[in-house]
């Protein structure tokens, strides 16, 4: 399709823009929906496979069920994504990436579920991979949806260890990078904030942007876990560590500070927010001890400072795959819109 020939970045460029216009993943949704995302194919059931990991893998669907519970929306207002496919990975994958995935090893290497290394490629990627790309989907059309209505949950996605050359800690696609590469060309945006709060450092992203100057990088995570990326660490914008053990209220103070630095160093016409709650007390893998009310200051104060300048913001959910994290999740969500931070209330559909 392309008339130069040059084997140039420009040419890369060409390809990757080619693809995501002939995407089906931005498709226009009815004024009737609000901008919650998620689909029931998000949750994983594996042959009993997945209580083997220490996670909650439907967490994804129970968000929904609480916040349906309570009252803050109807299951018919959630808006359902479209399943990311091949030419849509390859935006930011290279083929042998997503050739390497046909492996099953070297899937269950980066979910860190050993056994899944046992099952035939077929069986991995529709019991896994599947649930993955649909949060792929999910993650990219969010960033649309945020730009029509100002906010977007994606109810999953937030691989934030994954960047476009390799997968790990369970994050088998990019989906941040992907949903920040289709805003620049479907949107138009040439400058987006990344404000990762899971307790992890999101060295995917950071791999994938190191030298781009229209994504602006704050993250907030604990030094002394997984992934020790140090490169990766190079690459961030604004670096604030919290150590293992650090409480709600020195965790609430530290990040008033960084979105006070963040606001006077960079002015985003997107902001993608990683909304793990694996910083919650008692987390096996965060090690921090944030109280649940204090998760929810925390989105409340990403969102006020998102609201207050009208910056379209993305949330996704990330990592905090315990038991608890659903209700978690649901019961901050349900603060937002109480805060009238979010508004959950859709306008009916005109003919
Ligand atoms: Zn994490």
């Amino acid at each position: 399709m392309s008339s130069s020939l040059s084997p140039n970045a420009n040419n890369g460029e060409t390809v990757r823009r080619d693809r995501i216009l002939s995407s089906k993943l931005y498709f226009d949704v009815p004024s009737s929906k609000v901008p919650v995302i998620y689909s029931s194919s998000y949750d994983i059931s594996f042959l009993g496979i997945e209580k083997l990991h220490p996670f909650d893998s439907k967490k994804w669907g129970r968000v929904c069920q609480f916040l349906i519970a309570a009252g803050v929306l109807r299951k018919d207002q959630i808006i359902e994504p479209l399943e990311a496919k091949k030419n849509d990975l390859l935006v930011v994958h290279p083929e042998s990436y997503l050739n390497s995935l046909k492996n099953s090893s070297n899937v269950a290497k980066i979910i860190e579920v050993p056994p899944v290394a046992l099952f035939p490629h077929c069986v991995v990627k529709e019991k896994v991979q599947r649930p993955f790309r649909n949060q792929v989907g999910g993650s990219i059309l969010a960033g649309k949806v945020a730009k029509e209505k100002g906010w977007a949950i994606n109810v999953g996605g937030g691989f934030h260890h994954c960047s476009a050359e390799q997968g790990g800690g369970f994050c088998v696609y990019a989906d941040i990078s992907l949903c920040i590469h289709y805003a620049f060309v479907q949107l138009n945006i040439s400058r987006v904030m990344i404000i990762d709060l899971d307790a992890h450092q999101g060295n995917g992203h950071e791999m994938d942007f190191a030298h781009d100057r229209r994504v602006y990088i704050l993250d907030m995570f604990n030094p002394g876990i997984y992934p020790f990326d140090y490169e990766a660490r190079r690459c961030i914008d604004q670096k604030v560590e919290v150590v293992s053990g650090t409480t709600t209220s020195e965790y609430l103070k530290k990040l008033d500070e960084a979105l006070e630095v963040a606001a006077t160093s960079y002015d985003p016409e997107l902001i993608v927010y990683n909304a793990g709650t694996d910083i919650l007390d008692g987390d096996p893998l965060g090690l921090l001890k944030i109280s649940a009310e204090g998760i929810a200051k925390r989105d409340e104060k990403v969102f006020r400072f998102a609201r207050a300048r009208n910056i379209p913001i993305v949330m996704l959910t990330s990592g905090g795959y315990m038991k608890s994290s659903a209700k978690v999740i649901a019961d901050s969500i349900e603060n937002l819109s109480k805060q009238r931070l979010i508004d959950t209330e859709s306008s009916p559909d005109r003919m």
